[in-house]
């Protein structure tokens, strides 16, 4: 079924607007997936960033520790070189606690410790004892490394260094630089000079370009499964600094450094926080300077401008795909809401057609067994309540005589699965009044379970459009009959002759039966006419007619006035015999209706003259054609029946009036 215009209408558009949806949400997705790329290509250009702040960090600190170290040197290259003093220090330490040599060479000690900014300073001897500081006398040896570094400084000559590390000699982290003294190529002793790493080296490995709260950089170094840290970890309250490489977790930076890993790393630190960090080896040194830096600060301060910059164009697109989505709803609505106005004016349109009709429509659910009706089929069924009417319902309101018969033929259209059409009364519920009802119907089939699962149809109200019909019915029934009856008379006229004789000649034929007719004529009746007047002649007509209609009672006969003043009597299944004794029992009861006829010849009274015949129809092949064709005229040789009745009636006149003459004999005399 084709949809209504309106329909394809909205089914286009519906179309359209998925299209139309398809299109922005692939286009919401493009931008969006932009948007991501964007973001991702940020975030790997801040990523490259933060490494290089790492990498550059970790580099200058790393060559500012050198270039401390370096220095350290240099200040100790300078007192190596001062031969003065090299030659004070062998007298004091040929004879220690000379006085004056003493003062001399504290004086020389405290100038070099104040400029060049050492934590302490000792005068050794070339065994490695302690004798002189510049602020009095001392005893105790050098530690072990020192004491190697002292070993080399006196056979090489030059200046050594024993790397920055924690000793039980001091409270504190120190570098240690041993100053080698000879007096000409003889080795005389040492300064040995200390300085505290906390002051002077962790403000250099503190510095960071830009304040943040969770970079650090440590100096590490590894002693078979231990790490120690130089420098305390910036956010370890408890001030560790030995720690067991077997019990780190391995993605800490320091353990993959540890292992030979070096440039930028990934993992967490001994916080259990992601961090990035950059590793690198200190030159001519046991340590690996580490700096690293939480992610979630890395990438803090860059997200949350990332976040500002896409947020704008995000909302942006939000708020139009927002406005778009509005706009398209806003019109599905407008359009469901002109459709369901719509609809309801189409079934206010069907409710008035239904009512102008009387149609109303049901749909009968053979699961459930009931009626689901329209308003108007509840009106028609006179219902209470609305919309569902059960099985049993229905079944009482047909009259019971009708019930059987309405129920068989549901049944058999059911069964053959035809559309149904029938017409049966129902008594309404409300005031219980007959009504006629025509029901349509179709039944709708299950497919898959082939089974007929509901009826949808018609009802209509035909009370009317019945009484109609039998009123059209009884009128042609009576025009009919009227049409076959003899105004004046009241009795069959020659058309009903006509008929009946066709009829019962055929049933004769059939039968084997003779059929019989009689040709009754009054006799001068002109001369009636003439002396009594027309009125008269018609008075008299009647009562001849209805004498010999009376006659005429028998099952089969009939009576009927031919034209004029004669008239014809039909007598099927009747001999000669018996159509001689009817034929004399009409010409007595006309003369004893003894109606004055003064102008008779005959009698003082009315009299007829009556031809008598009768034939036994034998079937014959070709007469028979036109019995065919033209069902209602007289057939051939049913003529013949009047011809020879005709003949009679003729001799009866001839021989005198009111009597009765047989054809048989009578033509037979006649010829
Ligand atoms: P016969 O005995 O030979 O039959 O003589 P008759 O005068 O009856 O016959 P005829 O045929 O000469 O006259 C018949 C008359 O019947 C003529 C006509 O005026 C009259 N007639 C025919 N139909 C009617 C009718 O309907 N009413 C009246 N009043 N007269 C009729
Ligand atoms: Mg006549
Ligand atoms: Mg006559």
């Amino acid at each position: 079924m084709p949809l209504p215009p309106a329909f394809s209408w909205y089914q286009s558009r519906l179309w359209g607007g998925r299209v139309l949806a398809l299109v922005g949400l692939l286009a919401l997705g493009g931008v969006l997936w932009g948007l991501v790329q964007a973001y991702q290509s940020r975030e790997e250009h801040t990523r490259h960033q933060i490494e290089r702040e790492l990498h550059t960090v970790n580099y200058l600190q790393t060559q500012s520790l050198l270039d401390w170290r370096e220095q350290r040197l240099i200040d100790a290259s300078t007192l190596a070189d001062d031969s003065m003093f090299a030659q004070s220090a062998s007298q004091w330490l040929q004879v220690p606690g000379a006085t004056v040599l003493t003062l001399r060479i504290q004086e020389r000690l405290r100038i070099f410790q104040e400029r060049a900014k050492y934590t302490a300073v000792y005068l050794l001897d070339a065994q490695g004892r302690l004798w002189l500081t510049p602020h009095g006398d001392t005893n105790g040896r050098l530690p072990a490394p020192e004491m190697q570094a002292l070993q080399e400084a006196l056979a090489q000559a030059i200046v050594t260094v024993v790397e920055p590390r924690r000793d039980d000699f001091f409270a504190f982290p120190f570098l240690s630089v041993i100053v080698p003294l000879f007096e000409g190529t003889e080795p005389v002793g040492a300064v040995w000079l200390v300085s505290d790493v906390r002051t002077n080296l962790y403000t250099k490995l503190q510095t960071w370009p830009t304040p943040r709260e969770t970079a650090e950089s440590t100096l590490f170094s590894r002693h078979g499964d231990e790490v120690r840290a130089l420098s305390p970890l910036r956010h370890d309250t408890n001030g560790k600094s030995v720690f067991q490489l077997s019990q780190m977790p391995p993605d800490d930076p320091v353990v993959q450094a540890m292992a030979g890993a070096r440039g930028v790393l990934y993992g967490h630190d001994y916080r259990g926080r992601a961090v990035m960090a950059m590793a690198s080896a200190v030159p001519d040194s046991p340590w690996i300077m580490v700096s690293k830096i939480d992610v979630a600060e890395a990438f803090a301060d860059t997200q949350l401008r990332e976040i500002l910059a896409l947020s704008l164009p995000v909302s942006l697109l939000l708020l139009l795909a927002g406005l778009v989505f509005a706009y398209v709803q806003r019109r599905a609505w407008r359009r469901e809401r002109e459709l369901k106005t719509q609809l309801q004016r189409n079934m206010r349109w069907l409710e008035g057609a239904q009512k102008a009709a009387s149609v109303g429509y049901f749909a009968f659910d053979l699961d459930q067994k009931q009626f689901l009706m329209s308003s108007m089929a509840n009106e028609i069924f006179g219902m209470s309540h609305t919309g569902v009417l059960s099985l049993q319902e229905w079944m009482s309101a047909i009259p019971e005589e009708d019930c059987q018969r309405v129920l068989t033929i549901h049944r058999d259209a059911m069964a053959q699965r035809t559309p149904l059409r029938t017409q049966y009364r129902i008594q309404r519920m409300d005031n219980q009044a007959l009504r006629w009802v025509e029901v349509w119907g179709e039944y709708e089939v299950e497919v898959e379970q082939d089974r007929v699962a509901r009826m949808i149809g018609t009802i209509q109200d035909i009370t009317e459009r019945k009484q109609s019909e039998q009123e059209l019915t009884n009128y042609r029934t009576a025009l009919e009959e009227k049409v076959r009856l003899d105004p004046m008379t009241q009795i069959p006229n020659r058309r009903a002759l006509d008929e009946h004789v066709v009829l019962e000649w055929h049933r004769a034929m059939r039968n084997h039966t003779p059929l019989s007719l009689l040709m009754i004529d009054v006799d001068h009746f002109k001369a009636y006419n003439d002396h009594y007047g027309h009125v008269a002649g018609d008075e008299c007509l009647r009562q001849v007619a209805a004498a010999i209609a009376a006659c005429a009672s028998r099952a089969g006969e009939l009576a009927a006035r031919y034209g004029g003043e004669e008239f014809s009597v039909l007598l099927p299944d009747t001999d000669v015999e018996q159509a001689q004794q009817s034929a004399e029992r009409i010409r007595a009861a006309v003369e004893a209706l003894a109606m004055e006829h003064a102008d008779s010849s005959v009698a003082g009274c009315v009299t007829v003259s009556i031809g008598t015949t009768s034939i036994q129809p034998v079937f014959t092949p070709t007469p028979a054609l036109d019995v065919c064709t033209e069902p209602d005229t007289v057939p051939q040789a049913a003529q013949t029946l009047f011809e020879q009745a005709d003949a009679a009636l003729y001799q009866a006149k001839q021989q005198g009036r009111n009597r009765v003459v047989a054809y048989a004999s009578t033509v037979a005399q006649a010829d």
